[in-house]
């Protein structure tokens, strides 16, 4: 596999069909689906792939439920096929969920009505949902969902969803645009764009975030897949119109297993405001969130403040009671900015969670296509969609017949983690390969996080056994993954494996603050850089850390 700078010398190279801006899921699908159109492509992303909302969002592959309330049949529809298409597409990172959905006595609508509208969602996915939704009688929810106080409950149903981890769903995109010929060059940002005589965009001066350089990137078609940077980049262009997003903050916070023990996600209405939010197991941890509020910050400073977090925590205490949270279970928080579409002029008066959640093209008198909105479920449908656009633009012709097909082939790590005697043979593999060096824990944690490429990190452990070193003494994560990354998956910093490609940041107690140094002495002796260089991606790593805890310095009940 080629290697980050590898990507940043090959670019520019050679003319290309296509330059993608932006490394979010939109931009890595886009990607993926000109290369496999034949298109020579290349995509540049200023810190990481997934830096983004694609690392920060309720990490759910779903049809939304709460569209469908919202009588958006076909959002709905969309989503639940694609659902389907990823459970094939990626299993290890899409992965089945069942979510009680607890319906109270006193509610406008009763478990009949619940019980209904599962029907219609069951029916969209033509029965092929990971499972078919129950009910769940108030006699049996103790037994099914011990954690939910069932006081004032009629009853729940049960339906099921998938889990993924949004990040590595991002980057497996990513790497597998890359195999089939794409350039992805991460640390790469637009600074401005190039134009023929005409003022039509054929290309964009792009600077290496890592070194300072900057070179000219030549492409008949630019897309600017920037999600909630997409009004930024479009002024960049000198597009000075109004604002294509209305973007919205969503924060999520983190828990202990322990402290809060779910066996499902559970569907909670917030006690204030009735909006709909999750409680998510997620292994040896527990997270809560969504909030949904206005937001026009800088989508890199977004953060989460005192007054989400409570919000959040009062949210978890009045469904769970007998596990009350306070700010100090908070291992970890994250938040990111929906790059919602804004509505019309007369749609001013809609709450952020009313605004919708469809994706649209935007295309330029100078020819710069934009795609924005969406969610992360329907990416492959946003890709087709955009580059249905770019073929179109440059009148380009080797598309296949089968392309749609061809989109859904596999991603890198697939393997139906789902299935039970699959895991135990996967994890019995990667033990094998590495010959006693693993323990159990750690080969369970290559395998839930690179599937069927797990076997190449233990590999790694095999050729040189102090990569068995594990990063903090109480986590599975080791120095394996680090190297891999690197070599591998395209990282080049402490953020890009701590974030990114490990989920050490979200899970670990001291989000690797402890780590962190080692890491980067690891990355920088890799990368042939200085101490210096080593203490500037430690600090920038803590530094994120910080932005994530500063809720923690502002009083306990902020304004709202
Ligand atoms: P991003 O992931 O933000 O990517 C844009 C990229 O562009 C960034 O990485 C950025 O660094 C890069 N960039 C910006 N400017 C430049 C430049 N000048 N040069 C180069 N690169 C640049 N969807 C679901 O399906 N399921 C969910 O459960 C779900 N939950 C959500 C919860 C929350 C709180 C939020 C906020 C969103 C959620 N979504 C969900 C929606 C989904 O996460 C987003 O729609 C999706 O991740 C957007 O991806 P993107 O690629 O368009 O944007």
């Amino acid at each position: 596999m080629s290697t980050r700078q590898s990507m940043w010398e090959a670019l520019g190279q050679t003319p290309l069909d296509l330059l993608v801006v932006g490394g979010g899921i939109t931009g890595v699908a886009v990607a993926r689906d000109a290369a496999l159109r034949g298109m020579r492509v290349a995509l540049v992303e200023m810190r990481d792939f997934a830096y983004g909302t694609s690392s920060r969002s309720t990490k759910l592959v779903h049809g939304g439920l709460r569209y469908l309330e919202q009588g958006d049949v076909g959002l709905v529809f969309e989503s639940v096929t694609e659902r389907g298409v990823l459970t094939r597409m990626a299993p290890h990172v899409v992965r089945p969920l069942g979510f009680v959905l607890p319906v109270f006595e006193n509610a406008p609508r009763k478990l009949a009505i619940v019980d209904a509208g599962l029907w219609v969602y069951d029916a969209l996915s033509l029965f092929r949902s990971p499972k078919v939704h129950r009910r769940i009688p108030k006699a049996e929810l103790s037994r099914e969902e011990p954690t939910l106080d069932t006081r004032g409950l009629e009853g729940a149903a049960l339906y099921f969803d998938c889990a993924t981890d949004d990040a590595r769903l991002t980057v497996e995109v990513a790497l597998d645009a890359a195999a089939r010929g794409a350039v992805l060059s991460t640390w790469t940002r637009v600074v401005g764009f190039l134009r023929d005589e005409g003022g039509a965009v054929v290309g964009a001066r792009v600077r290496d975030e890592l070194t300072g350089a900057e070179k000219d990137v030549r492409a008949a078609a630019v897309v600017n897949a920037t999600g909630p940077w997409s009004d930024h980049l479009l002024r960049l262009a000198g597009d000075a119109r109004s604002r294509i997003l209305r973007p919205t903050k969503g924060v999520h916070v983190v828990v202990e297993h322990a402290k809060l023990p779910l066996t499902h996600a559970v569907l909670l209405q917030h006690p204030k405001d009735a909006r709909v939010m999750f409680a998510i197991p997620w292994g040896d941890r527990t997270y809560v969130g969504t909030t949904d509020t206005d937001a026009d910050a800088d989508p890199s400073e977004v953060r989460a403040t005192a007054a989400d977090v409570a919000y959040i925590l009062d949210a978890a205490s009045a469904y769970f009671p007998r596990h009350p949270l306070t700010r100090d279970d908070v291992i970890a928080t994250w938040a990111g900015l929906r790059p919602l579409l804004a509505p019309p002029e007369t749609g001013d008066h809609l709450s952020e969670s009313q605004v919708s959640r469809e994706h649209h093209l935007f295309v330029d008198r100078d020819g710069l296509v934009t795609i924005a909105g969406g969610k992360l479920t329907t990416f492959r449908i946003m890709a087709k969609q955009t580059v249905d656009e770019v073929v179109r633009r440059i009148h380009f012709r080797r598309t296949s017949p089968a392309h749609d097909l061809r989109t859904r082939a596999p991603l890198p790590g697939a393997l139906d983690l789902a299935d039970p005697a699959a895991r135990r043979d996967a994890v019995e593999r990667v033990l094998n390969v590495a010959q006693g060096a693993l323990p159990d824990d750690v080969a369970a944690n290559l395998v839930d996080t690179y599937g069927a490429r797990a076997v190449q990190v233990a590999g790694y452990v095999l050729r040189d056994a102090s990569l068995g070193r594990r990063l903090a003494s109480d986590r599975p994560e080791i120095f394996a993954q680090v190297a891999y990354g690197l070599d591998e998956e395209l990282a080049s910093t402490v953020e890009d494996i701590l974030v990114r490609r490990t989920q050490v940041f979200f899970r670990a107690k001291d989000q690797g603050t402890a780590c962190a140094p080692d890491v980067a002495r690891f990355l920088a002796a890799r990368r042939g850089l200085d101490a210096a260089a080593a203490d500037a991606m430690t600090e920038t790593y803590l530094a994120e850390v910080r932005r994530s805890r500063a809720y923690r310095d502002e009083p306990v009940r902020a304004g709202t």
